[in-house]
């Protein structure tokens, strides 16, 4: 197949790219806008593969979309472009509703009209996979089940409303014009690549660097983590044999208050960043406890159970596992960490580490 990308500069746009050029025979074009969020240099190892492709283009630019599909003509689209901080969408919602909504909807239309020009053989076969997030759930009670396929939406975040409505949209295209959809939501991802502003990167360089690390609150907010590589596997069983209309619910089984996340972090750094800034004790003296996020949802929890299944995927990482990659990977990539320290994007207090 040829697989149309896109966001695939973000964290786990990358993540998909790699892998699909890394452990596939597929070819990749990646059709990403280089948001302050994207970053070629987290595609580096494949990115002078023959099989992969690179366009600069907004998924809000139809024309240029249009060109893309006539250019490359893919067999199947992985959409992962998105805005996808909440902070960011608290401080300032348009980004995410243009990009989020109006640029799913522009890229559902342009590969509509695509796959309608198809041949039926090639038409039978395409997939346009639509990936999303657990956090259109919305708050789950502390006893409560975890949300599966059939859990009704109730997003909290300007971010997750946005999703809500693309997933939506999605779900209508398949609904109205029978265009063969695949939906995923899944739940929190850590792993190499992830830009600083998100919690377990942020806390593994400011620990590094010796700055605070800010908590939410009491820091008693759960949610469920996934290592990226997991999530990327999880993808690509769901383009290959998910069942075309049908949404998969994916997650890591793996609950965790955000404190306890923090304190795990500061335990590995102990051991694998034993060399620590000047006056600095333990890792753990730096957690500073900041002001609740407004509307903040206090537990996210999934039942994955569907995916096992019938697709038969199941994370190959636990947290430890995956917690010990993500900070060896931040240890020794400084030149990945360098080449985010510049353009659009500001680390937390205006400084890069
Ligand atoms: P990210 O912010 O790291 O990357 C987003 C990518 O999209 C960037 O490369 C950016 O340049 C690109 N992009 C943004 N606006 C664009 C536009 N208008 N046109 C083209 N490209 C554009 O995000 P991520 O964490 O890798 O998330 C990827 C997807 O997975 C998102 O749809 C997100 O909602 C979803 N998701 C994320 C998580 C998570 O924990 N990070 C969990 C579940 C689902």
């Amino acid at each position: 197949m040829k697989i149309l990308v896109t966001g695939g500069a973000g964290f786990i746009g990358s993540a998909v790219v790699r892998q699909l050029i890394g452990v596939t025979d597929h070819d990749v074009v990646n059709v990403d806008k280089l948001t302050y969020a994207g970053n070629l240099a987290s595609l580096e190892a494949i990115q002078d593969d023959a099989r992969y492709g690179f366009e600069q283009v907004d998924i809000c630019d139809r024309n240029s979309l249009v060109q893309v599909f006539a250019r490359h003509q893919p067999d199947a689209v992985m959409h992962l472009a998105a805005e996808s901080h909440v902070d960011r969408s608290i401080k300032g919602a348009a980004a995410f509703i243009e990009t989020n909504i109006v640029g799913t909807y522009n890229l559902l239309e342009v590969a509509r009209s695509y796959y309608e020009g198809l041949p039926k053989a090639r038409a039978n076969r395409f997939r346009f996979l639509h990936v999303s997030t657990d956090e259109v759930y919305g708050d789950i009670e502390e006893n409560g089940a975890p949300s599966d396929e059939h859990s009704v939406y109730a997003p909290s975040s300007p971010y997750s409303a946005s999703k809500a409505s693309a997933d939506h949209l999605v779900r209508a295209w398949y609904r109205t014009y029978g265009f063969p959809v695949l939906l995923t939501n899944c739940s929190n991802n850590y792993g190499p690549c992830q830009f600083p502003e998100k919690l377990i990167p942020l806390v593994i360089l400011n620990g590094l660097a010796g700055k605070s690390l800010p908590v939410y609150g009491a820091g008693n907010q759960v949610r469920d983590w996934l290592f990226v590589e997991d999530h990327a596997r999880a993808l690509l069983s769901v383009l290959e044999m998910g069942q075309v209309g049908e949404t998969y619910n994916i997650g890591g089984n793996c609950e965790k208050q955000n404190l306890e996340v923090i304190h795990a972090i500061c335990d590995l750094l102990e051991v694998q960043a034993p060399g620590k800034p000047a006056g600095l004790g333990r890792y753990r003296d730096l957690i500073t406890h900041v002001p609740d996020r407004p509307g903040h949802d206090v537990r996210y929890a999934i039942d994955c159970s569907k995916i096992s299944r019938e697709l038969g995927w199941v994370p190959q990482e636990t947290f430890r596992s995956g917690l010990l990659k993500t900070v060896s990977w931040y240890l020794s990539n400084r030149d990945w960490i360098r080449s985010i320290g510049h353009g659009l994007y500001r680390f937390p207090e205006g400084k890069s580490p």
